[in-house]
């Protein structure tokens, strides 16, 4: 068994049941009404919410301790780079990562995602190749695509089957000689699959193969242990997981990342500049370059503390029975399909409704005040393999209650109603 569904099955058994109501206090997004309903906001695989508590970090970094981090000799630099760097620190003991020189701070996934294409795509050649899988989300495939036009680099892609999980038959035979990296997401965005990360990273592993996971939409959702799973490089954003937007992770082995080229040249990631040569800083400010998201560090590093004090194992065991209580409930809709139906899954419904277009779909349940998102959810190539334009998506996050599934399944019935 991999080691993501091993951690993920002990702890919904273990877990202490999860105080919603309580949680929900902690929002104060979600104590509003939206057109005159309560809101169920089903949209955190796109963005999560923030508790006060990060709210309140970011205001208090910015009211008292404010100012450029590294190399000040003032007391406010000073503070300012004790909670930039104390932020750092939150996310290795987060994720488990062996020292704070793998902790890389980005603006996201994205960013950490280009990062490692490029610093990577340096030391590549023409005919190596680099296999990802028709899951991923466009920002780990695109980065590889303008790669592959660069630097002549191929790309290989792991096919899906039709409940939305990867087909492993044929992975034999997709890696070659000239395999340089896998990348795979934890989780799908647009299907929720949990992928069979452990595997993957084992058969790369094995071959010597640098792996890449990108893990936006696992980070919200259950306890990860980079060392268990074992791979060289892990991307995350901030906003998934209640932290702040354009502040994320990638995390990269040390030993790997310390022969990688720098990305961004600037300020920050250099020890001496003249025209006659410029030294890089150590890692992990050698891929830091210019004044970076302090704030964003910061609150990242309170929602890391939230997460943490309600604890990974009850968050995904509470996810991980609201998931069963709504997919039961909306395949009980007629004329309902749920697109992704894998074994695997955890804290996304992905849906169409008849011919209703999901557009349509995600307004009316607006006006009924449920927050979901429609369209492709920035995965295409998954769209086409099903044939379709784009699904409904609900999405859930620690603070969803069965509320919000009922108020959801209610808004549905509505809009069958007045289609037909
Ligand atoms: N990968 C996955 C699986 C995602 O869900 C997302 C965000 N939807 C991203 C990457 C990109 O994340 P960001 O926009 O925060 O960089």
């Amino acid at each position: 068994m991999s080691a993501n569904k091993a951690s993920l099955q002990t702890t919904v058994s273990d877990a202490v049941e999860l105080d919603v109501a309580r949680i929900r206090q902690d929002f104060p997004i979600l104590q509003q009404e939206l057109n005159g309903h309560r809101l169920a906001y089903l949209d955190s695989a796109a963005s999560a919410q923030r508790p006060a508590a990060v709210i309140d970090a970011i205001s208090q970094y910015y009211e008292h301790d404010h100012a450029n981090v590294h190399r000040g000799v003032h007391t406010l630099s000073h503070r300012a780079t004790d909670a930039y760097e104390g932020a750092r620190e939150k996310v290795r003991e987060f994720i488990n990562a062996e020292s704070i020189r793998e902790i890389v701070f980005t603006r996201g996934t994205t960013e950490a995602i280009n990062l490692v294409a490029n610093a990577l795509g340096e030391q590549l050649q023409a005919g190596d190749e680099v296999i990802l899988t028709q899951l991923e989300h466009h920002s780990n495939i695109v980065p590889w695509q303008m790669l592959a036009e660069r630097r002549g680099i191929e790309l290989k892609v792991i096919p899906i089957n039709s409940a939305g999980e990867l087909v492993l038959d044929g992975l034999d035979d997709l890696f070659s000689d000239r395999t340089r990296l896998l990348t795979v997401s934890h989780v799908s965005n647009a299907l929720g699959t949990i992928n069979p990360v452990g595997e993957l990273v084992a058969a790369a592993r094995k071959r010597g193969v640098l792996t890449l996971l990108d893990g936006a939409q696992a980070i919200p959702h259950t306890a990860i242990d980079v060392r268990q799973l074992d791979c060289d490089f892990y991307a995350f954003s901030g906003h998934k997981m209640c932290g702040p937007t354009g502040i994320g992770v990638l995390y990269a082995r040390e030993a790997v990342l310390a022969e990688l080229p720098p990305w961004q040249g600037g300020g920050d990631m250099i020890l001496t500049v003249s025209f006659s040569g410029t030294t890089y800083n150590e890692l992990p400010y050698r891929f830091e370059a210019g004044t970076p998201n302090i704030a964003g560090a910061v609150g990242l590093g309170a929602a890391v503390d939230y997460l943490s004090a309600i604890g990974m194992a009850r968050i995904a065991a509470h996810e991980h029975q609201l998931l069963e209580y709504a997919t039961d409930r909306i395949t009980g809709i007629s004329g309902l399909q749920l697109v992704g139906t894998a074994t695997h899954k955890t804290s996304v419904l992905s849906f169409n409704v008849d011919d209703i277009h999901p557009h349509d779909l995600g307004t009316i349940l607006d006006h009924q005040g449920v927050a979901i998102r429609t369209g492709h959810h920035c995965a295409m190539p998954v769209m086409e393999h099903f044939g379709i334009a784009g699904t409904a998506r609900a999405s859930l996050a620690l603070y969803n209650d069965r509320d919000d599934i009922d108020q959801l399944i209610d808004a549905i019935h509505r809009a069958v109603e007045m289609f037909r």
